[in-house]
């Protein structure tokens, strides 16, 4: 696309005219940003209704992603930069009388997602379209995003996220492919001519109503579509009776239970919550999703046999794997196909991703939960579990035993993971040490069953997100060295290493890290009223607040400092700013916790004499998309220090590293594989190894006690969780404390704690070698071309879905 600043502003003031009304002098920064988007949408809608058009016609296979979460932050800038139009709208803003970056904050961070797993999907949609693949997101509108985190005297406070109060501009409304989703009522069969026709009564009804939201691609002609679902009441198909009025009433109720299916996503992905709603939320999803598929599809086929040739189906986790029975449902109940060819089709279908092997993560609804709101379904249910047990007991006798521990209904739950192992032609893990922690440990006797389903795929991020447009001093830099290639083959950055000693590119490096700190720490005057010294190492740690991400061990080793410069006045050290981001599940009463000691160890550290010059730290409000891209270009240390198993992969780790970030970090997820592109030296590796953790799970012989009486040092920091250091009242912190010692420390915090601190003084001494600072963090960079989601999406493409750039 291109279009000249004059084009440009010329779109821009007719839009201005016909949509508000009003002259450019009197447009604010909010109205400018409605309109460049009005313009921009113009010109993608015309590009969208000629892929959709050509899509059809062509008849090439499909993908849809399934996910109950797509966290995508803004598109207004990765929309103007697909389109080749980013520059030429800063221009001709800039031209009008406006700040560029100003107007396009006006858009609202759509927040519909928790973390990694959310923005996975965003990064993946964002890939898909621009290596020009048909491949879809599909989705829930939620009214409301992730809570907004506000904080009160150190305190996480959770507020509403309203992002729909301006309106989304990127959305369309598409009430004619609205679809109705049931619910409840009560299911009988009928035998006839050795044919069952199900009847399902009494059910309530929802209307799905799709809002279609368009993703480009970078420099390709096809849009794809994310569509997300939301749920309305149907007013015709209520009957009113009474003639006292009372069924008005009940309409109420109806419609209000209804606009609750779309109405707000649940905290935490990490951290499994079994909720009617939520379990609702998962159908509604399924449901209205597989019904607009399989609409189009039967646009263009007279039989099912086809659909896995024509449609793969990716589920985001266990969340949405109703989908296997819903689309057994369909093809037995609605198509009359017997159970053995819908099965067939079924696992020819759809595929399946692992995100964790945490326990607590792990889905399962009760049994009565599920029959009641979905009889039909849970029929289903039984009927793939009761043919999965059997056939696991006559063609894997040894398994026998382990009948009871893989069948998909046990104990009057359902185990979602197994649904979806069992149901699937894929299942991948999401880095290595995961795939084969699933392979050889959680899911090892489904291995032994399926083989050949199980495989890895790498997590990734989007270079031009989380590179080319957070950073673009960096991306230019990039350019001039190595020539502009990378932006198409992220790989090609690995010319980068004849750079890597190259004094000149690392005085560039150098300039674009401390010009992009310097807007950080003015940013945090700004809105903190802290000053934070530019010349300090910004030691980064940001994702959600959890146990295993062991935000407690970086306190710990910060407490650790404090201690040291309080004891020794003339203690020298590299001066450090410590940044914290992370929201803590509304639940989650231990994470709220560690947020409160973050905040109050601020307050300690950024005021005492001893400490102020040398230490800063700081916690970002409200940590989401938006607030990462201002930190990850600023960042000198990544913090990664997951306990080692815990972590599936991670992206963090990933757009860090991208943006010359070096890491510290456990042999956890994708570090081992980030390790591994940039060898030892270039990376701060510290801690017990998975399987050391697994030892210790065995064998039960750890003693967080022990270390804690054999290490002055943390005696020292811990024992501040309990005095009046922190709090006069001395009981602020002690459930930390008790965790760590009477519950044994779970995460490991005391038994890395040393290791830690070892790393980190490693950090400090190579920090004080410039040179071979910049060295180690261009080489980061050289490798970070793996870790874009161009290569999980390629190998996603070609592994499992078999589709082809169209
Ligand atoms: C990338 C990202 C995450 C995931 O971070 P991890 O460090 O992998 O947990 C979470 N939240 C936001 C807003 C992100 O951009």
């Amino acid at each position: 696309m291109s279009l000249s600043q004059q084009e440009f502003i010329d779109l821009f003031n007719d839009k201005l005219t016909t949509t508000l009304g009003i002259r450019v002098e009197e447009a604010t920064n909010k109205e400018a940003y409605q309109t460049v988007s009005l313009l921009l949408k113009d010109i993608i809608l015309r590009k969208w209704q000629l892929t959709q058009t050509n899509q059809l016609e062509t008849d090439e296979k499909q993908m849809y992603y399934f996910s109950m979460e797509f966290l995508l932050g803004r598109l207004i800038e990765s929309n103007l930069l697909n389109m080749g139009l980013l520059e030429v709208c800063e221009n001709a803003l800039k031209e009008l009388g406006f700040e560029p970056a100003q107007v396009f904050t006006e858009e609202h961070d759509a927040g519909l997602g928790n973390g990694g797993l959310g923005r996975l999907a965003a990064c993946f949609l964002d890939s898909l379209a621009s290596l020009n693949l048909p491949g879809h997101g599909v989705g829930i509108r939620y009214k409301y995003g992730l809570f907004q985190q506000k904080m009160v005297d150190g305190y996480q406070v959770e507020l509403p996220d309203y992002w729909l109060n301006d309106d989304y501009m990127w959305e369309t409304k598409r009430s004619e492919k609205a679809v109705e989703v049931h619910f409840g009522g009560h299911v009988t069969l009928e035998k006839k001519d050795n044919q069952y026709t199900v009847h399902h009564q009494n059910y309530e009804r929802v209307l799905a109503v799709p809002y279609d939201v368009p993703i480009v691609g970078y420099e390709t002609d096809a849009v794809n579509t994310l569509r997300l679902w939301s749920a309305e009441s149907m007013p015709n198909s209520f009957h009113f009776h009474s003639p006292k009025g009372h069924d008005y009433y009940h309409y109420l109720d109806y419609k209000r239970s209804v606009e609750q299916i779309s109405e707000f996503l649940y905290p935490d992905d990490s951290y499994y919550e079994g909720k009617l709603l939520r379990l609702k939320q998962q159908y509604f999803l399924v449901s209205a999703g597989l019904q607009s598929i399989l609409k189009r599809f039967k646009s263009k086929h007279q039989s099912f046999q086809l659909l896995p040739q024509k449609v793969s189906l990716q589920i985001n986790d266990t969340h949405p794997s109703l989908i296997i029975p819903e689309l057994m449902r369909i093809l037995m109940d609605e198509e009359k196909f017997g159970w053995d060819d819908a099965w067939e089709i079924t696992t020819s279908t759809v595929a399946y991703t692992n995100h964790t092997t945490l326990v607590e993560a792990l889905e399962k609804w009760p049994t009565e939960m599920v029959k009641s709101l979905l009889p039909r379904i849970y029929m289903i249910i039984e009927e793939i579990n009761e043919r999965f047990c059997q056939s696991i007991y006559f063609d894997f006798p040894h398994l026998r035993e382990k009948i009871a521990d893989m069948a998909i209904i046990s104990y009057e739950q359902i185990h979602m993971a197994h649904l979806a192992i069992v149901g699937s032609y894929s299942v991948n893990g999401v880095a290595k040490l995961h795939t084969d922690i699933l392979k050889n440990r959680e899911m090892k006797n489904f291995y032994t069953v399926f083989p050949e389903r199980f495989n890895n795929k790498t997590n990734g991020i989007t270079h031009r997100r989380w590179l080319l447009n957070v950073n673009r001093d960096l991306a230019n830099k990039i350019t001039g060295a190595i020539g502009e290639n990378w932006i198409q083959e992220p790989r090609e950055l690995i010319q980068l290493i004849k750079y890597a000693d190259d004094a000149s590119f690392q005085k560039q490096i150098a300039e674009v890290k401390h010009t992009n700190k310097e807007k950080l720490a003015a940013y945090i005057k700004e809105h903190y009223q802290i000053t934070i010294n530019p010349n300090s190492i910004f030691d980064v740690h940001i994702k959600r607040l959890h146990g295993y991400k062991r935000q407690l061990l970086n306190l710990f080793h910060i407490l650790h400092l404090y201690q040291l410069c309080v004891d020794n006045p003339n203690y020298q050290m590299v001066p450090r700013t410590f940044i914290f981001g992370a929201k803590a599940a509304p639940g989650y009463h231990f994470a709220k916790q560690v947020i409160k000691l973050i905040t109050a160890t601020a307050e300690k550290v950024n005021n005492n004499p001893a400490t102020k010059d040398k230490m800063k730290v700081v916690f970002l409000e409200n940590y989401k998309v938006s607030l990462a891209e201002k930190i990850i270009p600023a960042a000198d240390l990544s913090e990664q220090i997951s306990t080692a198993s815990k972590e599936a992969s991670g992206t963090g780790n990933m757009k860090l590293m991208m943006n010359g970030a070096l890491t510290i970090g456990t042999l956890d997820g994708a570090n081992i594989e980030i390790s591994d592109m940039v060898g030892p030296k270039n990376i701060f590796t510290f801690g017990l190894t998975s399987d050391q953790v697994f030892d210790y799970q065995k064998n039960g012989q750890y003693r967080a006690r022990d270390i804690y009486n054999s290490d002055k040092r943390l005696r020292e920091v811990m024992d501040k969780l309990l005095g009046t250091f922190f709090s006069p009242d001395d009981v602020e912190f002690k459930n930390i404390y008790y965790s760590l010692l009477y519950n044994n420390d779970e995460y490991f915090v005391l038994r890395d704690f040393d290791s830690y601190v070892e790393a980190q003084q490693h950090v400090e001494q190579t920090y004080r070698n410039q040179q071979s600072w910049l060295k180690k963090s261009i080489t980061n960079m050289a490798h970070s071309g793996k870790f874009s989601s161009d290569r999980t999406i390629s190998e996603y493409a070609n592994q499992i879905w078999d589709i082809h750039p169209q």
